[in-house]
């Protein structure tokens, strides 16, 4: 059976001493149970992984950042490489994110570099994917999808697949306060499975983790958390506040 995964991506958001009060707060109030059987992730800016590192020590609470370089050392004014993060001790990184690919222009291409070099890190990648509400008015999401699947994991051996997580995140829904509908979010899952099943098998298909992000809180995560396609969520927004965010990891226990 999948374990749930839940991921907190804090983006630029807190300071040192408000991301260890933070983390602090979300330490001390979920229960060891609840992190037990949902695997749970927090993903701070750089500046704060070290506190994270040592908050956490000792905790079943993960850490890991959102984004990296494709290459190890080097001329890189202000990237930061796999080998540093795991380093830092990061488990994960987020890696494709819409912002990323709208801000910063990265394309399937880049990803694919990045995850190949996470993995070659001993990273475990949690690529995003999903389409922009164009995309979708214009009937093509699966495409985009099933495509941006396909490039993102391109050489990702059989053995390695297991060390992915995806998060299918429809850009319209980042942000934004509106959510996918139950049926959109299902389709997009197993659209999605399907498409790693066509790339590896069907058991790997059946393995592989397939997060939902895009406006989840808790009010919305029980619902989204109970489709047998979704594994858990890439939680923005709603995982700036403990409470909020603790609530969501605990609509997760099956
Ligand atoms: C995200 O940035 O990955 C995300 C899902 O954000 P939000 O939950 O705020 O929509």
């Amino acid at each position: 059976m999948r374990k749930k995964f839940v991921a907190g991506n804090w983006k630029m958001n807190k300071n040192v001493a408000e991301a260890a009060e933070l983390m602090k707060e979300i330490k001390e109030n979920l229960e060891k149970e609840v992190s037990e059987k949902v695997e749970t992730v927090i993903c701070p800016p750089y500046l704060s992984l070290h506190t994270a590192s040592e908050i956490f020590a000792g905790s079943n609470i993960g850490y890991g950042a959102q984004n990296m370089h494709y290459k190890d050392n080097g001329a890189f004014t202000g990237e930061i490489s796999g080998k540093m993060l795991k380093d830092a001790g990061c488990r994960y990184v987020i890696l494709g994110h819409s912002e990323r690919r709208q801000y910063f222009n990265e394309t399937n291409h880049l990803i694919n570099l990045k995850v190949i070099k996470a993995l070659e890190s001993g990273l475990f990648p949690v690529l995003c994917v999903g389409e922009t509400l164009e995309q979708r008015e214009e009937e093509i999401h699966k495409k985009i999808a099933d495509e941006q699947v396909t490039l993102c994991l391109k050489g990702v051996s059989e053995g390695d697949i297991a060390k992915i997580i995806i998060a299918y995140e429809p850009v319209w829904a980042i942000g934004t306060g509106k959510t996918a509908s139950t049926e959109q979010a299902e389709e997009m899952h197993s659209e999605i499975r399907n498409s790693i099943g066509n790339l590896y098998n069907i058991s790997t298909a059946g393995n592989i983790r397939i997060l939902y992000g895009g406006s989840v809180n808790e009010t919305n995560a029980k619902e989204l958390f109970s489709i047998p396609d979704i594994d858990g969520g890439l939680i923005g927004g709603a995982s700036l506040k403990a409470a909020s965010f603790i609530k969501i990891i605990e609509s997760a226990l099956q």
